[in-house]
């Protein structure tokens, strides 16, 4: 599952979570992005500390584990580039991408768009706000999921925490903690 994780909430997880279960998947690969120098016009947390949430809100579930292949990778993140290195690193296991349907939306605008299905299994789950269609994407290669609708973003956690409101129960609390120790997102 990629993602900025900026920070990483429970909509995060509960859909990772559901997606395993439902596929009978063996694990999930929390993969952080790389440094975007700006994401929708707006100043990124340190790929560091993203990742560090990532490994915090994970911790507990043996199943879940988290990749530095993007945050060690130069430049832009591609989900191709994503996958290319998770295949190396793992040259005997199936791969499915998790994604959102906001980001599931976009992906034949992504980097090499169909290579990306001969590398990976996509998987397109639910998300409040957003319509899950599979208009245009290969049959055989995407499966849509209904996970349970958790309406968090993490712009919304990061714009409750600008304005001093609380974010708990919307993240792990290590999450809220790691934030508070940080001062992150203080700023636009
Ligand atoms: P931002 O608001 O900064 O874009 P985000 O909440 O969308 O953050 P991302 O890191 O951009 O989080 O998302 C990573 C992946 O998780 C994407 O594929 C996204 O669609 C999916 N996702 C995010 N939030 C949810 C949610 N509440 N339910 C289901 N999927 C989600
Ligand atoms: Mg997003």
């Amino acid at each position: 599952m990629g993602g900025t994780f900026d920070p990483i909430h429970h909509g995060h997880l509960v859909a990772a979570s559901e997606a395993a279960a439902l596929l009978d998947l063996d694990e999930v690969v929390f993969v952080p992005t790389g440094q975007p120098y700006r994401k929708d016009d707006r100043r990124v947390s340190e790929a560091e500390h993203r990742y560090l949430m990532t490994v915090i809100a994970t911790a507990s579930n043996p199943s879940f584990t988290v990749s530095r292949v993007d945050v060690d990778r130069d430049g832009p993140t591609y989900t191709y580039d994503t996958l290319v290195d998770l295949d190396a690193q793992r040259p005997d296991d199936d791969l499915f991408f998790i994604t959102g349907a906001d980001a599931l939306a976009q992906i034949l605008s992504w980097k090499d768009a169909e290579k990306l299905f001969d590398l990976a299994h996509f998987v397109g789950v639910t998300r409040p706000g957003h319509a899950l269609s599979d208009a245009g994407l290969p049959e055989d290669r995407v499966t849509l999921l209904n996970v349970p609708a958790m309406a968090i973003s993490s712009t919304d956690c990061r714009q409750r925490t600008r304005s001093g409101q609380p974010v708990w129960y919307l993240v792990p609390d290590g999450v809220v903690q790691y934030i508070g120790k940080y001062d992150l997102y203080k700023e636009q």
